[in-house]
């Protein structure tokens, strides 16, 4: 860790913060969820990440028409035309103003301006649970690093508390970017989601090539490293895909385990909201093939961790 103090005044958009999470690295932990991703997976869980802005998320079964919204809005994105609710979203800035006043939950805002100092007062509350556990702070997405100037203060000021920091990441950017941020991170959470190039342009947007030589860099630098794969049913839980990771990572030294994650269909009901396309139908695999795919991995790497397929709470995922 390099000895450099934060600039805490810098701004950058944050979409959750969760506390008490168990599943994003060692010990209890705060996920903090930046915005913005490189990548689109068509099974994305948590869509609302993927634009760097705040977006407004609308759900129009929970309204009854009150027309608040309507007032709140200085940009003429909410309507109510003879009972008749709605949303302009080429017009909407993000603004959240009417989501303020709705109080049915019909609106949602994604995403908000915070400072380094004001994320940091977030995550230092839960302190003493870290220092318990052996956890700490976790950033995620989105893609974190896709804010690398932000997170760079947000990590350098967690460390100079003394806490542990890890990211998530899927590795689709330059290198650079990721190489800059090393020097203030304990951890890192590497996304691997799809290893042939075909497949992977039609379910992730891109071949996957630049992901895969940046874990490669990674792993040269010798950073604590977990890689993690999200299961999609019909697209990665073969041998070929499983097996195929697992052989080009078992070799690294600074890998301390490999995790399966199984998909679940948490984002669908969000695409509706943020006015996207329907995503392709996933299935989940079950736990005995969730076995059997860390059996085919365990012949290369020694340590893999499998995850029982349930559905968080909160809505927001990380490792997708
Ligand atoms: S404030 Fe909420 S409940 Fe009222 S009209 Fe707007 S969206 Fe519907
Ligand atoms: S988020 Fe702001 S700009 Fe968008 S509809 Fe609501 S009040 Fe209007």
């Amino acid at each position: 860790m390099t000895a450099v103090t934060a600039d805490t005044h810098l701004r950058g958009i944050i979409f959750n913060i969760q506390r008490n999470s168990s599943s994003d690295g060692p010990g209890v932990r705060t996920t903090v969820f930046l915005k913005g991703c490189s990548n689109r997976c068509d099974w994305c869980h948590n869509p609302e990440s993927i634009r760097p802005k705040p977006q407004l998320q609308v759900y129009l079964d929970r309204c009854i028409g009150c027309g608040r919204c309507v007032v709140a809005c200085e940009h003429g994105g909410q309507h109510l035309d003879d009972g008749v609710r709605r949303f302009d979203r080429e017009v909407c800035v993000g603004c959240g103003q009417c989501a303020a006043e709705c109080f049915t939950g019909a609106l949602e805002i994604s995403g908000r301006s915070m400072s380094v100092d004001q994320v940091v007062a977030e995550v230092v509350k839960d302190e003493v649970y870290y220092r318990h556990s052996g956890g700490g702070v976790t950033f995620s997405g989105g893609d974190p690093v896709l804010q690398p100037d932000f997170l760079r203060e947000l990590l350098i000021a967690c460390g100079e508390r003394g806490l542990h920091v890890a990211i998530d990441t899927a590795g689709n950017y330059p290198w650079k970017f990721l190489a800059s941020l090393l020097p203030h991170v304990d951890l890192v959470m590497y996304d691997v989601k799809i290893l042939d190039q075909e497949l992977s342009r039609r379910y992730i947007g891109n071949d996957g090539t630049r992901s895969l030589q940046n874990l490669d860099h990674l792993a040269a630098t010798g950073c604590p490293l977990i890689v993690r794969t999200p299961v999609i049913g019909g697209v990665n839980d073969t041998r070929e895909e499983i097996g195929g990771i697992a052989r080009h990572i078992g070799a690294f030294e600074s890998l301390l385990y490999y995790e399966l994650l199984p998909y679940h269909p948490l984002g669908d009901a969000k695409l509706s909201s943020l006015d996207l396309p329907a995503s392709t139908q996933f299935t989940t695999p079950d736990a005995d093939q969730l076995q059997t795919l860390a059996a085919i991995a365990r012949h290369h790497v020694s340590e893999v961790r499998p995850h029982a397929p349930t559905v968080p709470t909160n809505g927001r995922v990380s490792g997708s």
